[in-house]
């Protein structure tokens, strides 16, 4: 599924028009909003019509349609202004990006160890599942210092489309079902790469660099039975 804000992660407010209305939901011929997947929150905002300004309070999508659930019975109709709003946002777009640095560093310090559950929060914290047979949790939380090194290196950030059977050819690059997204209906699938260091499918939002994420911290490590760790993450100007 294409996503306007998979490619304008930066637009946050869009002119644009009802496209389909019930009471208290509505789909918008152009949404700058991110439903939510892959363990990415969905966006908060509001959308502003002729008359008044509903909050949007969470998102159904259904045979590929974006329904934003108001908070107001309303039918709304007619031209609108969608907005997200831009610090949540950009929590997301720096977790996510820190999470992928984590889960590329892991993969590589951890023979291709593969993550079974990705959830961010809205305070500032990410965790992370990974199955690492017999993993030494010092070596986990040894990572800290070279995600930061990462971060300070400010490395692009690009995405690309590629057709499902090359993306599952090639190694790594589709780490976990939990959070690959769907093909798009040409049956392709949407690569995040950070140059040089990682490539994967992935269908959230990203920073254009890794250097828009403050500095991370390696907060907790929990051994989720004899396989699995689970580490939690958190920017370091709010943890
Ligand atoms: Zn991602």
């Amino acid at each position: 599924m294409h996503l306007f804000c998979h490619e304008q992660p930066e637009t946050l407010t869009v002119e644009t028009a009802v496209s389909d209305s019930r009471p208290g939901k509505v789909t918008l011929a152009q949404s700058p909003f991110y439903p939510g997947g892959g363990g990415q929150l969905g966006d908060r905002g509001v959308v502003r019509w002729s008359g008044g300004v509903a909050k949007v309070m969470g998102f159904d999508v259904s045979a590929g349609k974006v329904w934003h659930l108001l908070d107001t019975p309303a039918e709304i109709a007619g031209p609108v202004e969608a907005v997200v709003d831009s610090d949540f946002r950009r929590t997301m777009r720096q977790l996510h990006t820190d999470t992928h640095i984590l889960n590329a560093l892991v993969f590589q310090s951890f023979d291709g160890a593969l993550v079974t559950g990705v959830q961010m929060y809205e305070d500032g914290t990410a965790r992370m599942d990974f199955d690492i047979n017999g993993a030494d949790n010092d070596r986990l939380r040894a990572l800290e210092s070279p995600i930061n090194e990462v971060i300070r290196q400010d490395i692009a950030v690009s995405f690309a489309y590629v057709p499902m059977h090359e993306a599952h050819a090639e190694r790594g690059l589709i780490r976990s079902r939990s959070v690959a997204p769907p093909p798009t209906a040409d049956g392709k699938i949407r690569i995040v790469e950070i140059a040089d260091l990682d490539r994967q499918a992935c269908g959230g939002t990203h920073l254009a660099s890794t250097g828009g994420s403050p500095p991370i911290r390696i907060l907790k490590i929990d051994n989720k039975g004899r396989h699995n760790r689970r580490v939690r993450i958190g920017l370091a100007e709010k943890s």
